[in-house]
């Protein structure tokens, strides 16, 4: 019923009903009235009250026809926040039903800045006046003189600026010589400057800059595949296309796989656009959160760099992402809603109907393809800019340069480590492994120590005189006696972590200062600090986990030395050699940034290993090929569709039962086909079983609509039950 035939019935207004989405798991939008005399619109953000409590929600499309309105709740407020646009709840609808979650779920991503929502407080500040004090000290007249010039200042700036404490600023005020007025409050970033530092682009920059160019400046959506080796411009390359959207007036979204860990990114930005770009990620505060958030609906933030999440911020009028290192195993979200963002970029550059582009030394098979088939738009960049020679890189057979007895670095390795120090440069040895030992046994008995509540072996962590667990964080003080036989003194650690690798370059190289650098070892800031120390050439020889192998850039960094270039090899994740390809490449890629020599080694033992011979040789191309026809047989990723459904509970029992029942749901449909259940890999995690099923599709295959049935039909989970649906898997474990 309309407004104006309940008038005609002589009775009061029938209230508006709309659907509001809330943060929660629920499967749809909840119907709220909309109280007479208040304003909404799709995309309000509004608080209503659910159960007991008052939460924040989000006006969704369409009306509510057939819900009695006065049966419902009304809505409390509406905040006073730009609405989300239409294109951004066309996103979150779509990535609800692509990774199939409660789309309140999705929105909630969308939402988390809840302070944000109300606009930011004006702040007070002090305007000078016509009126002068009775008596002029020299710290007065200074002040005075700093704030004749129109504009407003706050006490601190003023003090600041004149050179005086805030009680002369105070004393004016009183005497009438100041008066308050109420600005807008600072903005997070100062606004990016196009033209501020352009380099001059050379070689085959030059092309891949023009090419990128004329999809952004023609507008409209097109992905760009940026593709060369370290160090070859790439970033240079994708400034001038941030630059042109700027120009255009648009906003930019920059998303890095490790943002905390990007300082020397922020600051290259800053050089080239004379202010440092928004930043958005999990350990920003509160409050500079808030403020982002609202400066990027409200426009004043024009560029955000972040991880994933921030391709949940809603915009004022964003034209550009891109996605850095757009391989990157770090942009895969596995919790609550398990979804790629460099996939789900992709697609909100397709609703926005604007430019993305994808970059990277070693593109993800998946984007590779898409390149070939020219979906993506393909912009190659084959060589290192300027005198920045590639490292030489080689393999160490381990089989014939054996370590010596309880080492795990070869003489080969040291002899090479002995020279760069002597030189005065900086080595790196990698290796993706914390602690100082991956397992720890009795001698005497053969007990393992085993967390109790994880299928997984305690690493030793020796500096800290631990063994912990690295899948729920279980530690114990590393224990003196076997408690199994109750033997002393003979437990042994097997295998090596980076601290065990340190202690071995320690007894080679006493005189040498070497650093471990693994994220258990210090926090976000220190790891910041202990970074631009390095790059400063404050250590000799640096042993460290995938962190160093991120976007640093470490100009003595002449030899790069990978321990054990086979561990990502055999663990049955259908990515693996692609995976290892990608680290190793981005490790080698840390050496020879400057014009020094630079060499890079990797510890095999197998050398043979297309993946090592495809590093060595650097011929990426035949890797690639190799790789894409290999998943076109097996008809895996991108050439066919998977997605795991994870069964977990509190017995195993439970757990295996419900994944068997899922099974017998699922519906019989030509070209899916569906695998297990199987108990994970990691078969325990915090005290919960854990199955798996496995769901395998054509190309073409409703993989949604499939295991919808499958679920919808199937047990419902009951008591510790819990099932996770993962659409595009990147983890088998
Ligand atoms: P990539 O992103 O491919 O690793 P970068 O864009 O970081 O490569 O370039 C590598 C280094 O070379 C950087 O220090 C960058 O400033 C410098 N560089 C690249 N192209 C130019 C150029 N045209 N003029 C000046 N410096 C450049
Ligand atoms: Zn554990």
């Amino acid at each position: 019923m309309t407004e104006d035939s309940s008038d005609l019935f002589g009775g009061p207004p029938a209230r508006r009903v709309v659907p509001v989405l809330v943060p929660m798991p629920a499967p749809k939008a909840y119907s709220y009235a909309v109280p007479e005399g208040m304003a909404v619109e799709p995309g309000s953000i509004v608080q209503v009250p659910l159960g007991p409590r008052q939460v924040v929600g989000v006006v969704w499309d369409g009306e509510d026809h057939g819900v009695d309105p006065k049966k419902l709740k009304e809505i409390t407020r509406v905040f006073d926040c730009p609405p989300l646009a239409s294109d951004m709840r066309a996103f979150l609808d779509w990535v609800a039903a692509y990774t199939v979650s409660p789309p309140g779920l999705v929105a909630r991503m969308a939402l988390r800045a809840p302070a944000a929502f109300d606009p930011e407080p004006m702040v007070e500040a002090l305007r000078l006046t016509e009126a002068r004090p009775e008596r002029l000290t020299s710290a007065r007249e200074r002040v005075i003189a700093a704030a004749d010039n129109g504009f407003a200042w706050t006490r601190s700036g003023l003090a600041h600026a004149a050179g005086t404490s805030s009680s002369v600023i105070d004393g004016l005020t009183q005497q009438g010589v100041f008066e308050t007025v109420f600005m807008a409050p600072p903005p997070v970033v100062a606004p990016p400057d196009p033209d501020f530092a352009r380099h001059r682009l050379e070689g085959p920059q030059k092309q891949a800059a023009s090419d990128l160019l004329e999809s952004v400046e023609n507008g409209g959506f097109s992905v760009s595949l940026i593709d060369g080796i370290t160090g070859s411009g790439k970033t240079e390359v994708y400034f001038e296309a941030i630059a042109a959207t700027l120009k255009a007036g648009r906003q930019v979204l920059i998303l890095l796989p490790e943002i905390a860990l990007t300082a020397s990114f922020m600051e290259r930005f800053q050089d080239r656009f004379g202010t440092k770009p928004a930043e958005w990620h999990s350990d920003l505060a509160p409050r500079t959160r808030e403020k982002v958030w609202r400066q990027v609906t409200e426009g004043g933030v024009r560029v955000v760099a972040g991880a994933r999440s921030a391709l949940f911020l809603p915009f004022e009028d964003l034209g550009l992402i891109v996605v850095d290192e757009e391989h990157d195993p770090a942009y895969k979200q596995e919790d609550r809603v398990f979804y790629n963002a460099r996939d789900m970029a992709v697609v909100r550059a397709r609703i926005g109907d604007f430019p993305i582009v994808l970059v990277s030394a070693t593109p993800s098979v998946e984007s590779r393809v898409n390149g070939d088939l020219g979906r993506y738009k393909p912009i190659h960049l084959p060589t290192r800019f300027g005198d920045a020679a590639l490292p030489t890189l080689g393999v160490v057979d381990m089989r014939r340069h054996p370590p010596e007895r309880g080492g795990f670095l070869s003489p080969v390795l040291l002899n090479q480590i002995g020279k760069t120090v002597g030189r005065g440069e900086q080595a790196l040895l990698f290796l993706n492994r914390r602690g100082y030992a991956p397992l720890t046994l009795c001698r005497v008995c053969g007990h393992r120590f085993q967390c109790p509540d994880c299928s997984s072996w305690l690493v030793e962590h020796r500096f800290r005189g631990q063994i912990q667990c690295h899948h729920c964080g279980y530690a114990e003080k590393t224990p003196e006696a076997c408690p199994e036989c109750g033997t002393f003194d003979h437990l042994v650690a097997c295998g090596p972590g980076v601290e065990r690798i340190a202690e071995e370059v320690d007894r080679h190289f006493p005189d040498a200062r070497t650093i471990v650098l693994s994220s258990d070892l210090m926090g976000v800031k220190r790891l910041r600090l202990e970074l631009e120390a390095i790059a400063r050439g404050e250590a000799d020889i640096v042993v460290g986990t995938q962190l160093v192998a991120k976007g640093h850039n470490f100009p003595m960094m002449t030899l790069v030395g990978i321990v054990d270039a086979d561990i990502g090899l055999a663990n049955g994740d259908p990515r693996a050699a692609e995976r290892t390809f990608q680290l190793l490449s981005q490790v080698t890629g840390r050496a020879g940034r400057t014009g020094l020599k630079s060499l890079g080694l990797l510890q095999t033992y197998q050398p043979q290993h297309p993946v090592m011979q495809a590093i060595v040789s650097g011929d990426q191309q035949a890797f690639y090929e190799r790789e894409i026809g290999e998943r076109e047989k097996a008809l895996l990723p991108p050439f066919g569709r998977l997605a795991s459904i994870i069964v977990s509970a509190e017995t195993r029992a439970d757990a295996e039962t419900h994944a068997r029942g899922l099974r017998q749901a699922a519906p019989k449909v030509t070209g899916i086909s569906i695998l297990g259940p199987a108990e994970a890999p990691l078969a325990l995690i915090r005290g919960r079983h854990r199955f798996r099923l496995l769901v395998h599709g054509r190309r073409n295959a409703d993989m949604q609509g499939f295991v919808k049935t499958m679920l919808a039909s199937g047990p419902k989970p009951r008591g510790s039950v819990n099932v996770q649906l993962d659409i595009d898997p990147q983890s088998f474990l």
